[in-house]
């Protein structure tokens, strides 16, 4: 296209720009309407015990559902609703739908301890009000508060240490726990992670997929899985895809394991099935 343009670059990047601009922008109002078009979906993935297979909760994970595009993935729009602030409006829909949902498949299914971990970005867990917001989300959905987990990147919480672990603090009083997602990927201190007042971490998927291949991976997931026994954190490992790797986690003594060999991320009607079962198939042969 510079070419065509006799070679005038500036223009050809200007252009450029500008689309990217306006894409930018388009997607931007979008995703503003797209909560009030009622586009959003939640999401929910099994985290399974690995002693005897029981479903011991739910992570809810966001979905878009474009009337052109049809599914787009968090990974796609999260990062724009986060810059935006727009993630605030839409966490808090998340947290109330998927409260909800969880209350009513503990009564449902008779699972009255059943979890729901939830995702928080960092524009959320800074907000001086967002103890008080899920204070009230779970009142009005009558979720126990110690069934909610909220699943912090180590990223969120790495700006201003005292700032983050008081926070935490204000998160916990009132009953709530908190986990570590994508852990080991971060740059999260051995000293913060023992004076936080964190209940799980939950190993990155990277490490999970490389653990049979490579030797790191696998030095790395026992290193995890050795921390959360001696700070009494739960350990939880994501991304399981292959009987092996359940296998070599199980071998580790990891207590807790979600991923596409378990079970996909499902909508709420689909989710009921593997509910419904007392345990999913773990020990294969
Ligand atoms: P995450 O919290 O680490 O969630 C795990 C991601 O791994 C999910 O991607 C899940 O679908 C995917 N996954 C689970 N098992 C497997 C597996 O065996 N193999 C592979 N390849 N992937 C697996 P998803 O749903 O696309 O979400 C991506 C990220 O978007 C999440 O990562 C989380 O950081 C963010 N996210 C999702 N929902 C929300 C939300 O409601 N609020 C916020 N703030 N972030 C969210
Ligand atoms: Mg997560
Ligand atoms: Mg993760
Ligand atoms: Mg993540």
């Amino acid at each position: 296209r510079a070419a065509e343009q006799g070679g005038n670059r500036f223009q050809f990047y200007a252009d450029e720009m500008n689309s990217t601009a306006l894409q930018r922008l388009m997607l931007e109002s979008r995703l503003r309407r797209a909560l009030e078009q009622g586009e959003f979906v939640v999401y929910y993935q099994p985290i399974v015990s690995v002693a005897d297979g029981q479903i011991l909760g739910v992570e809810a994970l966001l979905r878009w559902f474009h009337p052109e595009i049809g599914m787009v993935s968090p990974s796609e729009f999260i990062p724009l609703a986060e810059e935006t602030g727009l993630i605030v409006p839409i966490g808090n829909w998340v947290l109330g739908v998927s409260c909800r949902q969880v209350r009513r498949w503990q009564e449902q299914f008779d699972r009255p301890n059943l979890r729901l971990s939830v995702n928080l970005s960092a524009r959320q867990f800074e907000l001086d009000d967002l103890p008080a917001t899920i204070a009230n989300v779970l009142r009005e959905t009558n979720l126990a508060p110690e069934l909610l987990e909220l699943e912090l990147t180590e990223s969120v919480v790495m700006g201003d240490a005292e700032e983050a672990e008081q926070r935490m603090e204000d998160l916990t009083a009132i009953g709530v726990r908190l986990a570590i997602d994508d852990f080991g990927t971060g740059y999260l201190s051995l000293g913060y992670l023992r004076r936080f007042p964190i209940q799980a971490l939950k190993i990155d998927r990277s490490f999970t997929t490389e653990i049979e291949r490579d030797h790191g991976s696998l030095t790395i997931v026992k290193a995890i899985i050795g921390l959360g026994e001696n700070l009494g954190m739960r350990i939880v490992a994501e991304g399981v895809e292959s009987q092996a790797q359940l296998s070599l986690l199980q071998a580790l003594r990891c207590t807790e394991v979600q991923g596409y060999y378990l079970c996909r991320p499902l909508p709420a009607e689909e989710i009921m099935n593997a509910l419904q079962a007392t345990s999913l198939p773990l020990i294969k042969g």
